[in-house]
């Protein structure tokens, strides 16, 4: 990639330019200026369709900035003001991207929560966050918030659709439509400053407790910059993110990022089935396809019959984020959907894509590719007060990013010394290791964490888990390090097989010996458990510290935002 950005440089032009930052400036009101402001900022999926039943919904970016004017306005006659946060716990309904875009047209802060999240999780949330207000629907908001209504007492406004009328005696209340209807249809932007507090983001939990990160508007000069290095965004793309607008993946580049690149964002209200998301991708021509490994493991799941009758050549770009991408996985997405796809890395702390394999690159598959333009990344393997040691190529360190890109977090909600203790000199470590290779390209090794230390080797996960994938009969692993009196830690795997193979002795021998073969006696897993699901965060994530500690006999630990039923 080129190297040519200096992204203070590009903040302060964009601060020139206007006075100031906003992200749903940024997002709408300059295509609306433009000439295409009749293009479509939403394209919106409901859960009827079908290709017999093709109606869509869409939404001009003209209508999507006139509804944020509204809302802006009547959040604004509620008394919210700049700084106070605004939870969405919503499905994917058009009205959250209104209630995200507006919130922060106003200069309020937008925290979205997943929503199958249970009232625990949500509470630890909206009382770190002081929630000031709630934007839901009824029958989540029932289940899920008025059990705790009593332990938030910043919570003043309770914004809800699909009510039936039963929730509007609870203090607070009010129909979204109805505020809508009455709302003050004038332009307003509250002409936010680039370290303005603009989004609060919690991570997936997937090696502890989530931790709420704070983000700022001018992360949105990143968004939007991005979108176009890593994800080769360009106006007027069908783009499709598949991450929920609950998780960071699922704000940056489902709302923010395509909106500044004036792209069609394809929104889905469904939940994940093979064969509905061929027929999204095919019915809807997506030019641009943001999506996870765990999702392309679904669909590997569903078998090689069902892409075959499907023609998925205007897909320009393809990518993944938020696990490693196993080189099998892109192979079988390659053969199946004759699709390349392109890994990403970055975290809810980065804020936006850090390493990308971008469309001009050779993908090598199992690497995340290359820093993006002006982005310095560096792998650290150790450090003491005044000095630092950087990893060699081809030698394992703990990547660290230069402090000062625009999207950075810039702290953890009510854990000052926990953010303090991310940042060495210039340098934020961000808990996973890897490898540099001598072409630049960076490999995943694992998160610092999970990282196996057995006679004498550090091993990450993430290799000794691709070379159990790519035994036939393995779908999925998980690979985690057991104390051990003599080698240190013994290394186990855990494997979910394909439909078409049976759990047995002799399979276990089999899979134990290709990964032998393949590693050697030393870095092979000992013992391998078949598991029927692997235990995941609600954002796909697998969580080996939950199998360790189940091995082990441990305390579980923080278990929010575990998947339902998984594990078992
Ligand atoms: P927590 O910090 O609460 O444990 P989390 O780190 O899973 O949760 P996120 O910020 O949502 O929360 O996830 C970022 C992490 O996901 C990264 O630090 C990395 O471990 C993993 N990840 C993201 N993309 C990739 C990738 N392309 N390859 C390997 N790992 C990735
Ligand atoms: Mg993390």
């Amino acid at each position: 990639m080129e190297d040519l950005v200096n992204w203070n440089e590009k903040v302060t032009a964009q601060l020139k330019e206007d006075g100031f930052i906003n992200i749903c400036h940024e997002a709408l009101d300059r295509k609306v200026a433009g000439s295409s402001r009749n293009s479509t900022a939403i394209r919106y999926v409901p859960l009827s369709w079908s290709s017999e039943r093709p109606e869509v919904i869409d939404i001009s970016y003209e209508k999507l900035t006139n509804d944020t004017f509204k809302f802006a306005n009547a959040l604004k006659k509620l008394g919210m003001k700049k700084g106070d946060v605004l939870f969405s716990l919503s499905t994917r309904v058009p009205e959250l991207y209104t209630v995200a875009l507006g919130t922060l047209r106003l200069g309020s802060v937008f925290s979205p929560l997943f929503p199958a999240f249970g009232p625990g999780p949500i509470l630890a949330r909206m009382s770190k966050g002081k929630a000031k207000a709630v934007f839901s629907q009824a029958s989540l908001f029932r289940k899920k918030v008025l059990p705790i209504l009593n332990s938030l007492p910043t919570l003043r406004h309770i914004v809800l659709i699909d009510d039936d009328g039963s929730l509007k005696d609870v203090p607070g209340a009010i129909d979204f439509f109805q505020l809508m209807d009455e709302a003050d249809p004038s332009p307003i932007l509250e002409k936010t400053e680039p370290m303005d507090t603009a989004l609060l983001h919690f991570t997936s939990g997937t090696t502890g407790e989530p931790k709420g990160a704070v983000h700022v508007h001018q992360a949105v000069v990143y968004h939007k910059a991005s979108g176009q290095y890593a994800l080769d965004l360009r106006e007027n793309d069908v783009f499709w993110c598949t991450a929920d607008p609950g998780w960071v993946t699922g704000t940056s580049y489902g709302i923010i990022s395509p909106l500044c690149n004036g792209a069609t964002l394809l929104i889905d209200s469904a939940e994940f089935n093979a064969t509905r998301w061929y027929e999204i991708l095919k019915h809807f021509k997506v030019d641009v396809w943001y999506s996870a490994p765990t999702a392309m493991r679904m669909l590997m799941k569903a078998g090689e019959e069902l892409p075959k009758d499907y023609d998925f050549s205007h897909v320009r770009f393809a990518s993944s984020v938020g696990e490693p991408l196993n080189p099998e996985v892109i192979k079988w997405v390659k053969e199946n959907l004759h699709i390349t796809l392109h890994d990403n890395w970055w975290q809810t702390e980065t804020g936006g894509i850090i390493m990308a394999n971008d469309a001009k690159m050779i993908v090598k598959p199992g690497s995340m590719g290359k820093p993006l333009p002006g982005i310095e990344v560096a792998l650290i393997k150790d450090f003491t007060i005044d000095q630092i040691l950087f990893a060699a190529n081809n030698e394992q360190g703990e990547i660290a990013i230069r402090k000062g890109w625009p999207s950075m977090f810039t702290a953890y909600l009510e854990n000052p010394e926990r953010y303090s203790k991310c940042f060495v000199g210039d340098w934020y470590l961000s808990g996973d290791l890897a490898q540099k290779d001598q072409d630049g390209y960076y490999w995943f090794v694992g998160r610092k964490d999970d990282v196996i230390k057995t006679s004498g080797h550090l091993i990450g996960p993430f290799e000794v888990e691709n070379v159990l994938m790519d035994h036939p009969a393995v779908l999925e692993s998980a690979v985690i390090g057991i104390p051990d009196p003599v080698i240190g830690e013994m290394i186990k795997g855990y494997v979910v097989l394909k439909k078409a193979f049976a759990q047995s002795e002799e399979q276990k021998l089999q899979i134990l010996a290709h990964a032998r073969k393949r590693l050697g006696a030393a870095l092979a897993p000992r013992e391998i458990q078949f598991i029927n699901n692997l235990p995941k965060t609600r954002s796909g994530k697998i969580m080996r510290r939950l199998l360790k500690a189940r091995e082990l006999g441990l305390p579980e630990g923080d278990l929010s935002t575990l998947e339902e039923a998984s594990g078992s």
